[in-house]
């Protein structure tokens, strides 16, 4: 009998959660099951990452201390780290000099201010390109990694029937950025929308996007009905048009700019007194939840070119576009069903994205049509 599925190297998550203190090592751990022999972990945290060395002034976490973190959770299983910092009204120019010098930092994050969990420290776009901190990452040849929504809109204004807060991002601050900043390489993280893939696309090959499992499975309609807050996350999953635009993004033969990044993030309260947090928690799954997507966009995955389709997008494209090596383990992936459950940690249960949405979400479990075996 031959060995069912198809063979990948380990891969990178280009955007990812692990929190802090007693939920990062579960978190770790959920990626490493899932292959993953790299990561680009988000800043987010409490306090955020708003230090490159733990020797600079300042209140927030540094670069160099939350990615020793990480890498001791892993216990020498990941072989690279990258933490972006977050740009706050505290970084400066000389900062990024700094810290590109250090070979510590590699990538800066842009959030909308309050425009998402963990992003009351962000400063508008404008103030990082007037003070000079966009130049000096174009300068040092570092990542500019975007979460591209529109900030401080009015309900009826972020989320209309004409337009949203990432159409008017990608629309108002891409082709400024670009024009401005034409050698900087930037990541259009968790790319949701039409208007998104046609503004990256535009914007030429120092312009990528990460693109989340859920945003390729899923649309608003199935997060409106019944209410599947689970699949609330933010930017918002959007319309059919949409997840039919980034499909065939990440699907196309020439696909070079579109690569994997799960926006995984865990929440053990997702429902709270003010609505609920933001953010789905795909570690340990997402390959398997990917592989399902292609094949709902008629990727052939029986196939050696529906594979090398997967293949550009879930390891090579993000690893080429953050210059890092193709890992040499590799994994499998092959069609059956198997049932997901949640993940307990020492600071509470973590629900999977697909536990809550499917026909099993009254047992508190979802089934996979896809199985990964990590060490093939
Ligand atoms: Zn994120």
């Amino acid at each position: 009998m031959t060995t069912p599925g198809f063979l990948l190297p380990h891969w990178y998550d280009l955007h990812a959660h692990f929190r802090q203190e007693e939920l990062l090592a579960p978190l770790v751990q959920a990626h490493l099951a899932m292959g993953c022999c790299g990561i680009v972990a988000m800043p987010n945290t409490r306090p955020p990452v708003t230090r490159v060395m733990a020797s600079e002034a300042g209140e927030g976490w540094s670069i160099e201390t939350y990615r020793q973190q990480l890498l001791h959770a892993a216990n020498g299983r990941l072989e690279q780290v990258i933490v972006p910092l977050y740009l706050s009204a505290t970084t400066t120019p000389q900062q990024i000099a700094a810290g590109a010098a250090s070979g510590l930092l590699q990538a800066a994050k842009y959030y909308p201010p309050h425009g998402t969990t963990g992003a009351q420290s962000a400063i508008p776009l404008e103030q990082l390109i007037s003070n000079g901190v966009i130049a000096e990452l174009e300068r040092h040849d570092l990542i500019l990694c975007l979460h591209g929504e529109a900030h401080g809109l009015e309900g009826e204004r972020y989320f209309d029937r004409d337009t949203h807060a990432e159409e008017l991002f990608y629309r108002q601050q891409l082709p400024t950025l670009v024009e401005r900043f034409p050698r900087l390489r930037i990541v259009a993280e968790h790319l949701t929308s039409r208007v998104g893939v046609e503004m990256v696309r535009q914007a030429g090959p120092q312009v990528a996007a990460t693109i989340t499992p859920q945003h390729l499975l899923y649309t608003v309609g199935h997060l409106l009905q019944n209410l599947k807050y689970h699949l609330y996350c933010l930017p918002l999953v959007k319309f059919q048009e949409d997840r039919q635009a980034l499909r065939a993004a990440v699907t196309a033969a020439d696909n070079r700019q579109f690569f994997a990044g799960t926006d995984s993030a865990p929440h053990t309260h997702k429902v709270t007194p003010c609505g609920c947090a933001a953010g789905c928690f795909t570690g340990g799954i997402a390959p398997q939840l990917y592989a399902e997507a292609f094949e709902q966009a008629g990727i052939a995955l029986d196939e050696p070119a529906g594979q090398q389709t997967l293949r550009r997008f879930l390891v090579e494209n993000g690893a080429n576009f953050y210059r890092l090596p193709i890992a040499t383990q590799q994994m499998r992936l092959w069609r059956e069903p198997n049932r997901v459950e949640p993940l307990a940690t020492p600071a509470g249960v973590i629900t999977p994205l697909p536990v809550g949405i499917g026909p099993d979400c009254h047992e508190g479990a979802a089934t996979l049509n896809w199985r990964l075996e990590i060490d093939a």
